[in-house]
């Protein structure tokens, strides 16, 4: 967690002196517990909300301006809050501004502006959700201010939708739900595209969530990302032979699915398909042995999620190989596995508290030896969505 008396400090030399009282929110990050890639095919998805993520300081103004700073970020600007224009040249202001727009596109209107300060602990662009975050403390906090319900499903959408349209990435929605909804100690199923869900008990007694980074920039993750969703739908185009109301994969039970699989012409569009079925009963899996305490048996399901992941949906590459390699090697590690899109990121393990310290030191060493990078690793735990702190 920051250190608000520091940021407090930072905020007031950034700007004008005021009576109003500054007001502080924070959203997390998130990671994926299991349930890769299941997301566009209507399939589940289990994330957990970190306890680090993006705090923001918040102060209403008396004029109309929006005033944007991070201390992530060295620029400053002041902007009208109305009418809000993408510009390339904000940079990450373009993601709170597109908040504030889509805010007002759904009728929410605001009587002053606002100084915002933002401070982000998680590492941006490696998969654990910092742009979701960024927009859904936004979007909370703006709405709180202005006296507006704060529905965070609704919040979600929101942000999601901003992110889409505004800033152009088409994300699914299960980053800005999780970041927006989760709840200390449990994970979220989450049906992504009917958005049922439910907080699952994640007790972990004397295991950690560990987080790797590869700091692997995640160049091609947009074309391939596009491609394994056009293959997805080639497959559901395939299996629609069998079953003629087909729309996603996900809908397909795993019997249903191998039955009728011969019907996918195309070898690699079936070992696709093969993964997201595979990896939509390991969640459905998940949940049951995580009822019964099986952190064993969990660490399992992480292990075959991965390997899924590598061999029939090929998204992971060598570096998130090598670190899952590693991981799997150390005395104490129930499961490792690649989280996120994949290509890069991030990995995730469950690692036995005394286990820790070896880990960080031979995962990382072993990671360095096989690709040259550092790793960077987080010990995590599970926190809440976002919610207003004073
Ligand atoms: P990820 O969501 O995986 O971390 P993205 O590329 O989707 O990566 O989002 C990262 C971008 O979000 C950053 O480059 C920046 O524009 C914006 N962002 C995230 N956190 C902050 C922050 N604390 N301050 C300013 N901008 C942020
Ligand atoms: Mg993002």
């Amino acid at each position: 967690m920051a250190d608000l008396h520091e940021l407090t400090q930072r905020f007031l030399q950034l700007y004008q002196e005021s009576a109003e009282s500054i007001h502080v929110f924070h959203a997390p990050g998130r990671v994926n517990l299991i349930g890769e890639h299941t997301d566009y095919n209507g399939g589940y998805v289990f994330p957990a909300a970190l306890t680090f993520g993006t705090t923001l300081l918040i102060r209403r103004r008396s004029d109309r301006l929006l005033g944007l700073a991070s201390t992530n970020f060295t620029d400053h600007k002041h902007l009208p809050i109305e009418p809000i224009v993408y510009a390339e040249a904000d940079d990450w202001m373009n993601y709170p501004k597109g908040i504030v727009n889509e805010l007002q596109q759904r009728g929410k209107t605001f009587d002053t502006g606002f100084d915002l300060l933002f401070h982000g602990e998680i590492p941006n662009g490696s998969g654990l959700s910092s742009s979701a975050s960024i927009e859904v403390v936004t979007a909370y906090a703006l709405l709180a201010m202005a006296g507006y319900e704060t529905d965070t499903v609704a919040i979600a959408l929101m942000a999601q939708r901003s992110e889409n349209e505004f800033n152009g990435v088409q994300c699914g929605i299960m980053d800005q739900f999780a970041v927006a909804n989760g709840k200390k100690d449990h994970a979220i199923l989450l049906m992504c595209d009917t958005l049922e869900y439910d907080l699952v008990p994640f007790e972990s007694g004397s295991y950690q969530l560990v987080i790797g980074n590869t700091n692997k920039r995640r160049g091609l993750v947009d074309s391939k990302y596009n491609e394994r969703r056009s293959q997805c739908e080639q497959a559901v185009e395939d299996l629609r032979e069998a079953f003629p109301e087909l729309t996603l994969l996900g809908q397909l039970s795993l019997q249903d699915f191998n039955s009728s699989k011969h019907l996918i012409k195309d070898e690699t569009v079936r070992r696709r398909a093969q993964h997201v079925v595979e990896e939509i009963d390991r969640v459905i899996r998940s949940i049951d042995v995580l009822k019964d305490h099986d952190l064993a048996a969990f660490g399992q399901l992480m292990n075959q999620s991965h390997d899924s992941l590598r061999d029939l949906y090929e998204v992971t590459g060598m570096e998130l190989d090598s670190m899952v390699e590693a991981a799997r090697d150390i005395p104490g590690v129930l499961g490792s596995r690649m989280t996120g899109a994949g290509f890069g990121g991030c990995t995730v393990s469950l690692v036995h508290e005394d286990s820790i310290e070896t880990f960080k030191t031979e995962v990382g060493r072993r990671y360095k030896e096989a690709t040259g990078l550092d790793a960077d690793f987080y010990v995590c735990k599970i926190g809440n969505g976002v919610e207003q702190l004073s």
